[in-house]
């Protein structure tokens, strides 16, 4: 019998040139590296929400509506009746459906540095991804944004309001200028909403070229895999159809649904993170040798004036706390490190071993 494959016979070209996404191992760790919700929920809360497990039906196949979880959804984030809600399993997800969805010939685009995915997803589907690097202060810049729309005719644009991994809300102004030059999808992604005071989901009635996208991953619930968009019925309706029918488990649904009931825990645990943030912010800026950036997430950009990143980075690691490098992306300095805000006592423990290590060299 003939058994050899010779796979690169049958994949795209672009998909071998692509490398995985990469997730270092962190077990041990303080975890400070990928914007997770320090916090668990308080025991009596716990309990119940395991006793609701236990009526989950494994052998059964999940609601492929998910109805109940977007009653609740709807509910908790005040979903205007008529914009329509799709869910996916994470954002990620969503991202990749709407890339799907569209025509092989277009392209995407997305200021750069922002979220990977766009154009890992893009690649990977054999789309074409242009970025447009933000000004030095990580503002749009608009007039370069302006003249790749008109020459691009993007089918969709991703703006992550606020941006990771720069941390800042972009201008309204900006944003809108945005919407009214495009003829395409226009993605507000709204990842970091829990710790931003800002958001365009009250605000989309009406403008059928706008879809709001949401996670629960990162005001606590990371590990559900349930990120959704809202927008107008005609959009959604398309991608609804491509959604894979049982795409949010059973487990996710149940305890989503849960979580939008006790939403207030969640919402106070994103209140404390925020007040984390600002005494991070305050004590980092205080340091020598660093430079930080203005955050409306819960995580903090900084760069190291004397290029010793990877030191750093690699010594906090040595000393039990990953964070994020950044490593060398387009629109952003070199040398850029990335903390999640973590609880009280993390943050101390990182600026104390940040602090020492700035401190020798
Ligand atoms: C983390 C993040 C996401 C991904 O969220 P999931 O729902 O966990 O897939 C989407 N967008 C931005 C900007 C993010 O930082």
């Amino acid at each position: 019998m003939q058994n050899k494959l010779n796979i690169d016979d049958f994949i795209r070209p672009e998909i071998k040139q692509m490398s995985a996404y990469h997730v270092p191992v962190a077990t041990g760790m303080v975890k400070l590296d990928a914007m997770e919700n320090p916090f668990s929920w308080p025991p009596e809360m716990k309990d119940q929400w395991l006793e609701l497990m236990a009526s989950v039906e494994p052998n059964r196949y999940p609601d492929p509506a998910a109805t109940e979880l977007v009653v609740q959804l709807r509910e908790c984030f005040a979903v205007d009746d008529e914009l329509e809600v799709v869910l996916g399993n994470g954002s990620d997800e969503l991202i990749q459906l709407i890339i799907m969805a569209m025509k092989k010939d277009v392209c995407v685009m997305a200021p750069t540095p922002s979220f990977v995915m766009y154009q890992h997803i893009a690649k990977s589907l054999g789309v074409e991804f242009v970025g447009v690097p933000l000004n030095g202060d990580f503002s749009l810049n608009m007039p370069a944004m302006l003249a790749s729309i008109k020459q691009h005719q993007p089918a969709v644009i991703f703006l992550a309001y606020p941006n990771n991994p720069t941390a800042n809300l972009f201008d309204d102004a900006d944003l809108l200028a945005i919407i009214e030059a495009s003829d395409g999808l226009v993605v507000i992604d709204e990842a970091y909403q829990p710790f931003a005071d800002k958001s365009y989901l009250n605000q989309i009635k009406g403008l059928e070229r706008v879809l709001v996208m949401r996670t629960v991953s990162k005001l606590g619930l990371a590990g559900l895999r349930l990120g959704f968009l809202v927008g107008a019925k005609q959009t959604l309706q398309q991608l609804e159809k491509i959604r894979l029918p049982y795409n949010i488990n059973s487990f996710t649904q149940l305890t989503a649904s849960f979580a939008f009931k006790h939403i207030d825990v969640l919402n106070a645990q994103a209140a404390v993170i925020c007040q984390q943030r600002e005494e991070l912010l305050k004590t980092l800026t205080g340091f020598a040798g660093i430079r930080v950036f203005p955050s409306k997430a819960n995580f903090i950009l900084f760069t190291l004036l004397d290029d010793s990143a990877e030191r750093v980075f690699e010594a906090l690691k040595e000393a039990g706390l990953l964070i994020k490098k950044m490593g060398v992306v387009s629109g952003l300095p070199d040398n850029c490190l990335r903390v999640t805000v973590g609880s009280a006592e993390e943050n101390v423990l990182f600026c104390k071993q940040l602090n020492i290590i700035l401190n020798t060299k």
